[in-house]
């Protein structure tokens, strides 16, 4: 069993800040910064990708309710939502989470930089790529 399974079925403690039947957000345990959390589906799912639609949606709408929860109680002045998809994106545990990171000072201990490349070759990208 995962690590968040086991977090789910409380064979592991952690600092809850939120649980329904479909989800359970608690306090990243490496707080990269002050109210860093986690919100995961109960279910396991590895991914992003292949967590069931529903919980998704369930997952997303409380996401937002409880990063601006924690806006306020922080007083943060932004926050960075992510997930990570596969070890090759940086995914450490295989079990789908959302991060929420309040972010205080651009010079905090996050950093995350988008360094552009030279694609230039749209004309193919939006062929391959182009969605219905
Ligand atoms: P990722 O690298 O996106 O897979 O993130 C995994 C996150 O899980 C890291 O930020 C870890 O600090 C966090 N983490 C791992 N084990 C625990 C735990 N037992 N309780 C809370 N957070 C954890
Ligand atoms: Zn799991």
């Amino acid at each position: 069993m995962c690590i968040f399974c086991k977090i789910v079925n409380k064979e592991i403690p952690n600092y809850t800040l939120y649980e329904d039947d479909l989800i359970l957000a608690f306090l990243d345990i490496s707080q990269v910064t002050r109210g860093h959390t986690l919100i995961i589906p109960k279910v396991h799912c590895d991914t992003f990708l292949t967590c069931p639609p529903e919980t998704l949606a369930h997952l997303s709408v409380k996401a937002q309710e409880l990063a601006k929860h924690i806006e306020k109680q922080t007083g943060c002045k932004g926050m960075n939502i992510l997930t990570n998809v596969n070890e090759v994106a940086g995914q450490s545990v295989h079990h789908f989470h959302l991060h929420l990171i309040p972010r205080y000072d651009s010079n905090d201990a996050l950093e995350l930089k988008f360094h552009p490349s030279d694609e230039q070759d749209f004309t193919t990208l939006v062929e391959q790529l182009s969605f219905k």
